[in-house]
């Protein structure tokens, strides 16, 4: 699944090829990658609209055009392609959009679960589900005082916790293994168990392992469309995360387990 670091990658990389072109047609093949509002609405609403600028939110893709942002997720396998307005479609292509008459730039997610939001500018940030986020990894409000009155009541893992989107926004499993390996904390640790001054290095690692991330991302990805994506991107640069074998600062054996029902790897040596 894309990351926080993935997604700018791809914003960044569209941003390139897309922004100031208007969405001139719009067809939509699998109707449930669009939340809100209706299919018919959607399609009769982004059609004129040109593309101002695109950012993220969380692990959202925020596409600003004229009147509205137009919300992609792209959850496990989203993708895009450009492609000639004429050309076939491909069966996993869901969600057609032309550009300038020219150009069909085409959402591709073979498991169907992205999502898309089309919400008005003028209250976009008071709807779901930009209203349910909470900070992100670099807004300075981000602390570890904040981390810890998040978390200091709850007995969730601190594993599921840096997952919860409402609380640190844009954090998901790989970066979560790292986050924590470089923070000395095991994953199964209740949140109610972890100190203010764990809290602050937690803050501290998720911009370090964050940063370094998208910065890579921005230098070695040559194509989001890869079918290799960016799984591969960072792979060698994970200190623990998908890693088999003996914790490069210990020795031990780095382990395998779930927690909340996500694959994660720790070392019990160093992570405590
Ligand atoms: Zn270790």
């Amino acid at each position: 699944m894309p990351e926080k670091p993935e997604v700018i990658t791809v914003a960044n990389t569209l941003k390139k090829q897309i922004i100031g072109k208007t969405i001139t047609d719009c067809s939509v093949y699998w109707e449930n990658i669009i939340a809100y509002p209706t299919v018919d609405e959607f399609k009769k609403e982004i059609i004129g609209q040109k593309i101002k600028n695109i950012t993220t939110r969380g692990k959202w893709l925020v596409f600003e055009l004229d009147s509205y942002l137009l919300l992609i997720h792209l959850r496990m396998e989203g993708k895009f392609f450009f492609r000639e307005v004429d050309d076939i479609k491909n069966k996993h292509e869901h969600v057609f959009f032309t550009l300038d008459r020219l150009i069909s730039f085409r959402f591709h997610d073979v498991r169907k679960f992205g999502k898309m939001y089309l919400l008005d500018k003028k209250d976009a940030y008071e709807k779901k589900p930009l209203c349910e986020l909470g900070l992100e990894y670099n807004d300075s409000e981000l602390t570890g005082d904040y981390l810890y009155q998040k978390i200091h009541l709850k007995k969730l893992p601190i594993k599921t916790l840096l997952l919860d989107q409402s609380i640190i926004t844009g954090i998901g499993n790989i970066y979560d293994d790292e986050i924590l390996f470089l923070s000395h904390i095991s994953p199964l640790r209740k949140g109610n168990e972890i100190t203010k001054q764990e809290c602050n290095d937690i803050v501290l690692n998720t911009r370090k392992v964050l940063d370094e991330a998208i910065e890579m991302g921005g230098t070695t990805i040559k194509s989001f469309t890869s079918s290799e994506g960016v799984h591969g991107l960072f792979q060698n640069k994970l200190a623990i995360h998908g890693r088999i074998g003996n914790c490069h600062s210990c020795g031990n054996l780095i382990v395998k387990i779930k927690v909340g029902g996500r694959g994660t790897y720790y070392c019990s040596h160093c992570q405590k």
